[in-house]
């Protein structure tokens, strides 16, 4: 073991701990395989292997001896900031694991699979009834997940802490209630002022393939996506899986229309992607290895895509390249290649939403979810109460259910206070912005007009991804920008952005 850790019990427990980090290898391994290339009837099996995996690596973290350790080294004093965080971390899991019953883990794993198979059936055949009694399932489990770990106020609280430490309903309710205010009134007003358009022609326009993967490997150079020590492949919902430091994968899909939909699904993953890369190496096989929590893994990745990459800045960059690779699209000037990425409309898919009406899809879930867990409404309800909050966010209702309640994956894989995150993710998204350039004395287009990204790599390193999980979410937020989680610069970076275009484009 490196000299970040010291502490002899330390040692002791990270040594007794790289059998879980080898499992947890593994799995990943398996998950990467199943959602790229494994043969689609082998998916029962797979199930099965992968509940074995995860109650064995479950059986190690709770072994009475390696629980012992953590709770002593829980109440030494003077451990390093690294030292604190494996044990924050470890006892973390450990309670959540050991609240859980083995049958509960177990069965969500093993259901997992074929839940996702008649997810991906029911959207294509657009039949909710297909899917149903797996969602029924899945959220009894989940409720039970709830019932086990404890709460003091609501059974949501949970599920929110599991994927962002620190988070609680009641927070989460705080935020949207000021977006909800707040975006309502810029979504009118931007979409009046129509500064934005709401459609672009390249939004119907079929590309080739190949002429995109060209584009796409080009913007991944210029991001600096390192060959050597990841992979890019092909998935139905794109996605970055880490197996290591230096093993980080990322996925894409490539749709034949409207070309920014696989160049944003690159460059969003590539946020991901690098935030894993990014982390000292002397972290690896350790609890503290990977990125702290989904909230700050989503910041990442949204302010690569959004922030850098829906920049004028960026689309200057890119603009020659894009323009000779890409042969069907034939933007005027890169004002027009900046609207189309740009473009402002409520929809009805979350993953094709703008950055000003994201939210809003976010927020629906949210209150669905709150209510499923709370045993206030069915899935059932599901469908119907979906359309009425559409309506009431987003002013438009899906007339199918592929549009509406089935498009996501999560529920499908258990993750249910999962959704929530990618707000917390894209409000710090802006909130980053703000710190760089003030830090910077640079606005992120003069950045990325330089083409000077590195510096912009450089400081995410230092602040935030270096860290792995050492500090807690609110604690890394507090030392990398002097304040927790603020939405306020979520929007006033929309009201900076969407009401008037980029002066550089009008000189
Ligand atoms: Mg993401």
């Amino acid at each position: 073991m490196n000299s970040y850790f010291q502490n002899q019990l330390v040692k002791e427990i990270l040594n007794k701990y790289r059998v879980i980090w080898g499992l947890r290898h593994a799995l990943s391994l398996m998950e990467w395989d199943m959602e790229t290339y494994m043969p689609r009837e082998g998916v029962n099996e797979r199930g099965v292997a992968i509940a074995e995996l995860s109650l064995l690596a479950r059986k190690y973290l709770l072994d009475e001896k390696f629980v012992e350790l953590v709770d002593k080294a829980s109440q030494i004093d003077g451990l390093n900031e690294y030292e604190k965080g494996v044990i924050r971390v470890l006892k973390r899991e450990i309670e959540w694991n050991k609240k859980i019953p083995e049958n509960v883990i177990y069965e969500l794993a093993k259901i997992r699979p074929a839940s996702h198979e008649a997810w991906v059936e029911a959207k294509k055949k657009d039949n909710f009834e297909i899917f149903k009694p797996y969602l029924e399932k899945i959220v009894e489990l989940i409720r039970k997940i709830s019932e086990s770990v404890g709460y003091e106020e609501h059974p949501y609280d949970p599920l929110l802490d599991h994927y962002e430490e620190g988070l609680t309903t009641r927070k989460a309710e705080a935020l949207f209630d000021l977006l909800k205010g707040r975006l309502r009134m810029l979504i009118d007003k931007i979409a009046n002022n129509g500064v934005y358009p709401s459609h672009h022609r390249f939004e119907d326009m079929q590309y080739d393939e190949a002429e995109a993967r060209q584009l796409v490997t080009h913007i991944l150079n210029l991001l600096n996506y390192p060959s050597g020590r990841g992979r890019v492949d092909i998935a139905p919902h794109p996605f970055t899986i880490e197996l290591s430091r230096k093993d980080v994968r990322i996925t894409v899909r490539y749709e034949g229309k409207d070309i920014k939909k696989a160049m944003y699904s690159a460059i969003h993953e590539f946020g991901h992607a690098l935030y894993e890369l990014q982390v000292d190496e002397n972290l690896e096989y350790t609890p503290i290895a990977g990125g702290v929590s989904l909230g700050i893994h989503e910041s990442q990745s949204r302010f690569w895509e959004n922030i850098v990459g829906r920049s004028y800045g960026f689309i200057k960059l890119i603009y020659s390249d894009f323009t000779r690779i890409i042969s069907a699209l034939k933007p005027e000037s890169p004002m027009d290649l900046y609207l189309y990425v740009n473009t402002v409309k409520p929809n009805l898919i979350r993953v094709d939403a703008d950055e000003v009406t994201y939210n809003a899809h976010v927020i629906v879930r949210f209150e669905l979810e709150k209510m499923l867990v709370n045993n206030e409404i069915r899935v059932d309800d599901l469908p119907e109460l979906w359309s009425e909050l559409y309506e009431k966010y987003l002013g438009i209702r899906p007339s199918t259910y592929s549009e509406g309640v089935l498009q996501d994956i999560h529920w499908s894989g258990g993750m249910i206070g999962y959704f929530p995150t990618y707000s917390v993710g894209t409000l710090l998204s802006a909130q980053i912005k703000y710190a760089i350039e003030k830090e910077l004395g640079k606005t992120i287009d003069e950045i990325a007009l330089d083409n000077n990204l590195g510096l912009i790599r450089e400081w995410l390193r230092e602040k935030i991804h270096n860290w792995g999980s050492t500090y807690p979410p609110s604690v890394l937020l507090q030392k990398a920008m002097g304040e927790e989680l603020n939405p306020e610069y979520f929007v006033k970076y929309i009201e900076s952005k969407y009401l008037k275009l980029p002066e550089q484009f009008l000189q």
